[in-house]
């Protein structure tokens, strides 16, 4: 099918979840996760109307954009999000494209993006990533140990968090993701409460193809679609 056709349903499909808990679409950043994709699909949805373009490795992201702007494929201001594990090593290309990095989840990480976005003269938007269920993803730090962790990544002057992300399972009924999701929200309303760093978290990136209505439900401001946008 068609990326404008999918994009249109995914549209309408948001609208109703939204709906259901009174929330507003608008507030629903959908990011197009696009391994894997050509960048004549990444220039399609972006003709769609995307935005915020989803990758999971530093390399095939750079090409893209390369790629998008030496062509002129887009003149559009698009934000690139890292989904994916990134690697200390990776670090310096990825504060160079990325607007926002999702997967932050050690403190060596966080200090090494630090460091290079420091170097130019940079402030990146990050997410802490969580491993809301043992089996998802073999990355992501505890649910117990987020608090401290962002405690400890407060001094870090080049970083600016603002919020959560999430991979939950795979599983054969979206309903199953829904404690994942409220696990993550409920982590992120403790955060807020604590009141002990200065930020304040207010993104929450959850949900994908299989499950992003039941994560809207839940109070995701950001879904990572694949599939449901490429397929
Ligand atoms: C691939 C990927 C997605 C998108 O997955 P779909 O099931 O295709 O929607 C979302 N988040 C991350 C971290 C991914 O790697």
């Amino acid at each position: 099918m068609a990326i404008k056709e999918n994009l249109l349903k995914i549209r309408e499909r948001i609208s109703l979840a939204c709906a259901k808990v009174n929330r507003d679409p608008n507030a629903i950043t959908i990011v197009a996760v696009s391994k894997g994709r050509t960048v004549e699909q990444v220039r399609e949805a972006l003709v769609a109307g995307i935005t915020d373009i989803g990758e999971n490795r530093v390399q095939e992201a750079f090409l893209k954009y390369n790629t998008l702007y030496a062509k002129r494929y887009t003149l559009n201001a698009i934000k690139w999000h890292m989904v994916g594990h990134l690697q200390t090593n990776k670090v310096r290309d990825a504060v160079k494209i990325f607007d926002l990095i999702q997967s932050v989840d050690s403190l060596r990480l966080a200090e090494e993006i630090d460091k290079q976005a420091a170097k130019i003269n940079k402030v990146q938007d990050i997410l802490i990533e969580v491993k809301t269920s043992p089996e998802a993803t073999k990355f992501g730090l505890k649910p117990e140990e987020a608090a401290e962790f962002l405690k400890q990544i407060a001094k870090f002057k080049n970083i600016n968090l603002k919020g959560l992300m999430t991979i939950a399972p795979l599983v054969d009924d979206s309903e199953k993701s829904r404690p994942y999701f409220k696990m993550l929200r409920q982590l992120c309303d403790e955060i807020n409460a604590l009141n002990a760093i200065r930020y304040t978290l207010n993104a929450l990136s959850m949900g994908m193809s299989d499950d992003f209505e039941v994560a809207i439900a839940e109070g995701a401001t950001m879904v990572r679609l694949g599939r449901a946008i490429f397929e």
